[in-house]
């Protein structure tokens, strides 16, 4: 009899069950061919379908629904799509600007000119170390940006800016460099999305750095 009790105050609409007898329903239909081939109504597809609407996917679905689409190649179909949309974007189409006037943003005169491949901060990111601290900075902070808490493509942000710190010790060299502690302190660094670091007050300075 009390059992039968039990089992009553169990099914009340609108409880959840115990992660226990889930598990123990999900195990007991396991094999059950019963409802095999058979379709749900229409009603009843879309009133599945709205249930789940807005709700957000677990980490588990979520990487197993990125883990599905490795090695997937566009249809032809959809490049062609892409292709129109490209072209749609037809703001400079055609419109060739003249050597004269291309020349005058060319290499070091463009506004975005960082020193070119040779200068000193290019040679310090393709250093070794330089890998080795921002692979360490990105481990510490979980591979997580650390303004919102995205998790995706990063940057390893300098709170205070390489070109402050080269400045403050008068850094000349990729050896000078190598030995300046503070450069390659990881408490410097900090993981960021791509919009938070380009919302960072340093962001631009590293931008525009002839030298
Ligand atoms: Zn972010």
């Amino acid at each position: 009899m009390g059992r039968k009790i039990q089992h009553n105050i169990n099914m009340i609409k609108g409880s959840k069950m115990s992660e226990e007898s889930r598990l123990k329903m999900s195990q007991s239909h396991m094999g059950n061919k019963s409802r095999l081939g058979i379709k749900h109504r229409e009603d009843v597809k879309l009133r599945m379908s709205n249930s789940h609407k807005g709700k957000p996917l677990s980490e588990l679905h979520r990487k197993s629904i990125g883990l599905s689409q490795i090695g997937r190649k566009h249809t032809a179909k959809s490049l062609e799509k892409m292709r129109l949309i490209k072209l749609g974007n037809s703001y400079n189409l055609g419109k060739k600007v003249p050597y004269e006037k291309r020349i005058k943003r060319m290499g070091i005169n463009h506004p975005l000119w960082k020193g070119g491949y040779n200068s000193l901060p290019d040679k310090i990111r393709r250093l070794y170390e330089y890998r080795q601290w921002r692979s360490d900075v990105f481990t510490r902070d979980d591979y997580t940006c650390q303004e919102c808490g995205f998790m995706g493509y990063i940057e390893a942000d300098h709170i205070k800016s390489f070109r402050t710190i080269i400045n403050e010790y008068n850094i000349e060299t990729v050896e000078g460099a190598l030995l300046c502690s503070e450069l390659w302190d990881i408490n410097n660094g900090r993981t960021l999305c791509s919009p938070c670091h380009k919302n960072t007050d340093n962001y631009g300075s590293k931008l525009v750095w002839k030298k």
